[in-house]
């Protein structure tokens, strides 16, 4: 089999985490949700008692930072100085500090070598905002995915309600509107579609038919037999 890179770009909420990961089991390749990392880098940097007003500090703080990806049966854990923090990192607060801190060039360069290295070694589908366009700029295959952000504010509403009844779909939306702006227009590795990037609207499409379609490109792109 040959060794595979896919990219798949685009704004919170588009579904980017669950698609790569049906993508991954289908292909049997390793999905890595960069985003965890500077969810990670956010953490630390609350855990710190940095605000969003000083928290360019977290530069300072770089070097007592070793972060580790692992697999467990295909689930990917982030490992923060020994401790794994994959069930700290998902909340709305530390997305905000995630996207704070990715404005940051030294925390986007101290994370690069850690998602090319993966990359290098396996054949990997890799989410994020900038994998098409700065992390891995050779991907075979380059997957920008988004919907309207109504639909987006939906679906991540909906995945928040589980854990924290009493979160409003207005605070949702005002959240990913204001993380979607940070990250589309900050200085280094906007959020953007790479040029020879594929887009991937699915907002009218479920989840499968996403996933189907992701599949469709793919293959045309790499060849059904070259990947599977
Ligand atoms: O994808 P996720 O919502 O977990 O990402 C959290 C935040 O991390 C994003 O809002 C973005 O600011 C940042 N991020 C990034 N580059 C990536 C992945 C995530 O800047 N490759």
């Amino acid at each position: 089999m040959k060794k595979i890179n896919i990219a798949i770009d685009g704004p919170s909420g588009a579904g980017k985490s669950s698609l790569a990961k049906k993508v991954a089991k289908e292909l049997d390749i390793i999905y890595v949700d960069t985003g965890a990392l500077y969810r990670t880098i956010g953490y630390y940097a609350k855990q710190k008692g940095l605000t969003f007003e000083n928290i360019t500090e977290v530069v300072d703080l770089l070097d007592e930072i070793k972060l580790d990806l692992c697999y467990k049966e295909g689930v990917q854990a982030v490992i923060l100085n020994g401790d794994d923090v994959s069930d700290h990192i998902r909340t709305s607060e530390i997305s905000m500090y995630a996207s704070a801190v990715s404005a940051i060039p030294e925390v986007r360069s101290f994370l690069l070598d850690t998602q090319r290295d993966i990359a290098k070694e396996h054949s990997v589908i890799m989410d994020g905002r900038d994998i098409a366009t700065v992390v891995l700029p050779d991907a075979d295959v380059k997957i920008f995915l988004t919907a309207d952000p109504k639909k987006r504010a939906e679906r991540r509403y909906e995945e928040l309600k589980a854990k924290n009844p009493d979160i409003s779909f207005e605070s949702v939306y005002n959240d990913m509107v204001t993380r979607d702006k940070n990250d589309s227009t900050r200085a280094v590795a906007p959020a953007i579609k790479a040029e020879d990037a594929i887009l991937l609207d699915n907002t009218t499409l479920s989840e499968e038919e996403s996933v189907k379609e992701a599949l469709r490109i793919i293959f045309e792109k790499v060849g059904k037999y070259e990947v599977l």
